[in-house]
C-alpha cells in the first residue's frame, strides 16, 4: 500500500530486551469515526491530515489497520501508585511505532484506549470519549502554556459503548510523546529484570534523551542528573501556572521530562495551596503544594534503580545521589522564583523579591482570590468585579509592588510584555472544560469545545475572543471533584 499519509516509522524500542514489552495488536473496533484531528501536530510530525481523515487514515488512528513499519506493542512498566509498589504496563494502551518527523524528531505514537493487553489486570483496555477529549484539550493547552507534555494528535470515536458506572461512547486518543519511558519503567527493571537488561534501559534513555550526558564520564549519575534538572523544572511550571496533575504515582512521570497522564487533573480556581481534585486522593497526597516534594520521592524511587549501575564505595554513590535530589529544590527554587518575578514584571532580580511575592500569596489565600485572575487582572491593572483588590491587604502590597518597579530601569511597555508573556490570560478552567465536555458528549455538539481549544492555543494572546473564558468561576458552582476517567 502507498502510504499516502506519511507514516515513518522507525522503531527503536524493540531493540531492548524483550522484558521491557509485549507484541500486540490493538483491538478492533465496529464503526471508527474521527471526532477531532490536530493539523497543526499532524504537519509538525510530516503527516498529511487530509489523509488522515479519509478511511485509511482513521483505520490507523482507532487501531483497526496498522501503517507499515509499525511495530505495535504494550510497554512493561511497575510503579508506585499512592506509595504501594505495583506491577502495571500498558494496560489500555498501544504503541504502534515511532514517527521520525521531517525535522528528525522521534516520537512515540500511541493509541490510548485501544484494547486490553497483558498488562490490563482485567480492565477492558478502553477508554470513553470524555476523559479522552478531556486529556485532548488539557495537554494541548498546556503545550500553548510552554509547558512540556504529551501531545493529542486525534480523538476517534469508536462506535462501542464502555461500561463504567454508566454506558459511555468509547473512544481512542492518539497520544504522541518524545517517549513513555517512566520512573516506573526503571524501578520495573530493577525489580524484575537482570543487571545487564537495566543496564541496556539506562544507556537506551541516555541514548534517546540525553546523548550528550551519555558521552560524561559516569553517565548513570549523569542521567539521574538530567530527568531531577527536566522534572524540577517542569514541576515549578506546573505550579507557576495553577495546575494540579492529580495522580503523581511513578508510573505517571517521564523521563523526559513531559507531562503525561491526564486523568484526575485541574487548575486551581481560589488560590488555596493544599487544592486536591481527585476523588481518589482522599489525603491530598498529590496536592498542589505536594507536587514538589512527591516529585522528590519519585525520584528518590529512580536512584534506588538506578544504584546498581553505579560503581565505586556504596556510601560515595549513596552521597552523590542524595546531593541530586538536594539540586532537585534548587533548581525547583530557580525556576519558580524567576517565574514568579516575571509574572509580577521584575525583570531586573533582587533578593527581596522573595519576600514580595510570598506576600501576595498570603493575602490571596486570605481573601481566596483567584489565581490565574489575579495575575491577569496584575496585568492589565483591571481591577473590577473582584471584591479582594479592594482590600487594604491588597492595597499596602500593591505600593510595595509599584515601588519595586520603579526600582528597574524598565519601561512600562517592557514590564507590560514581560507579565503578558508570563501570565496566561486564559486556561483551561474547571467549570469551562465541563462545559465545553458536557455539549460534546451529550449533546454531540464539539462547537464550544473547538472554540475553547482556539481560544487556548495562545494563552498569551490577551485577545478579545479570551475575555469570555477569562472571569473565575461563578461562587456557586461548589467544590470541584475530578475522576480517574478510566
Ligand atoms: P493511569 O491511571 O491511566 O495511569 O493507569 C494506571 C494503570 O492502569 C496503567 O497500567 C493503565 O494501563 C491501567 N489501566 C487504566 N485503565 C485501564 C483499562 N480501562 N483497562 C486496562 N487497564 C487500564
Ligand atoms: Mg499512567
Amino acid at each position: 500500500m502507498v502510504n499516502l499519509i506519511g507514516w515513518n516509522f522507525d522503531n527503536s524500542y524493540i531493540d531492548l530486551p524483550k522484558t521491557f514489552y509485549s507484541a500486540v495488536q490493538p483491538g478492533k473496533v465496529a464503526a471508527p469515526e474521527i471526532t477531532i484531528l490536530n493539523r497543526q501536530l499532524a504537519e509538525e510530525l510530516g503527516l498529511k491530515s487530509d489523509e488522515l481523515m479519509q478511511p485509511e487514515g482513521i483505520a490507523v488512528l482507532s487501531g483497526n489497520e496498522l501503517p507499515d513499519g509499525s511495530a505495535s506493542i504494550a510497554q512493561a512498566y511497575a510503579g508506585h501508585q499512592f506509595g504501594h509498589f505495583t506491577m502495571l504496563g500498558d494496560g489500555r494502551a498501544t504503541l504502534i511505532g515511532e514517527q521520525i518527523t521531517p525535522e528528525k524528531k522521534r516520537v512515540d505514537i500511541q493509541l490510548k484506549g485501544a484494547g486490553v493487553t497483558p498488562y490490563s489486570r482485567g480492565g477492558d483496555g478502553r477508554a470513553a470519549l470524555g476523559p479522552m477529549l478531556r486529556e485532548y484539550l488539557i495537554s494541548e493547552a498546556m503545550n500553548s502554556l510552554g509547558i512540556p507534555t504529551s501531545r493529542s494528535l486525534a480523538v476517534v470515536q469508536t462506535g462501542e459503548d464502555v461500561i463504567r458506572e454508566q454506558s459511555l461512547p468509547g473512544a481512542i486518543l492518539t497520544r504522541v510523546a518524545e517517549s513513555h519511558l517512566r520512573i516506573g519503567t526503571f524501578q520495573y527493571a530493577r525489580q524484575w529484570s537482570e543487571l545487564d537488561e537495566l543496564k541496556a534501559l539506562a544507556d537506551y534513555s541516555l541514548a534517546r534523551h540525553f546523548p550528550e550526558a551519555a558521552t560524561r564520564p559516569n553517565r548513570y549519575i549523569e542521567l539521574f542528573k538530567e530527568v531531577v534538572t527536566r522534572q524540577a523544572k517542569l514541576i515549578a511550571k506546573w505550579n507557576l501556572v495553577g495546575f494540579v496533575h492529580g495522580v503523581m504515582n511513578t508510573d505517571n512521570m517521564t523521563i523526559s521530562g513531559e507531562t503525561i497522564d491526564y486523568g484526575p487533573c485541574a487548575f486551581i480556581d481560589q488560590y488555596v495551596p493544599t487544592a486536591v481534585f481527585s476523588s481518589i486522593d482522599r489525603h491530598g497526597r498529590y496536592a498542589y503544594n505536594q507536587q514538589k516534594p512527591v516529585a522528590i520521592w519519585n525520584l528518590a524511587r529512580l536512584a534506588e534503580a538506578l544504584l546498581p549501575l553505579v560503581e565505586g564505595d556504596k556510601d560515595t554513590v549513596l552521597k552523590q545521589f542524595q546531593a541530586l535530589l538536594y539540586y532537585f529544590s534548587d533548581c525547583y527554587q530557580d525556576q519558580w522564583l524567576n517565574g514568579m518575578r516575571g509574572k509580577l514584571g521584575i525583570l531586573e532580580p533582587e533578593a527581596e523579591d522573595e519576600a514580595l511575592i510570598h506576600q501576595l500569596l498570603e493575602i490571596m489565600e486570605k481573601h481566596k482570590a483567584d489565581y490565574t485572575h489575579t495575575f491577569r487582572a496584575l496585568t492589565l491593572t483591571d481591577y473590577r468585579d473582584q471584591d479582594w483588590f479592594e482590600t487594604e491587604d491588597f492595597k499596602r502590597w500593591e505600593k510595595l509592588w509599584k515601588l519595586r518597579l520603579k526600582k528597574q530601569n524598565q519601561s512600562s511597555g517592557q514590564i507590560l510584555q514581560q507579565m503578558k508573556q508570563s501570565n496566561p490570560a486564559i486556561i483551561p478552567r474547571n467549570y469551562l472544560v465541563e462545559q465545553v465536555l458536557e455539549e460534546a458528549v451529550s449533546q454531540d455538539n464539539l462547537v464550544p469545545f473547538k472554540q475553547f481549544l482556539s481560544a487556548l492555543q495562545d494563552p498569551y494572546a490577551y485577545s478579545e475572543e479570551q475575555e469570555r473564558y477569562a472571569m473565575p468561576a461563578p461562587t456557586d458552582q461548589g467544590n470541584y471533584q475530578t475522576f480517574c476517567g478510566t
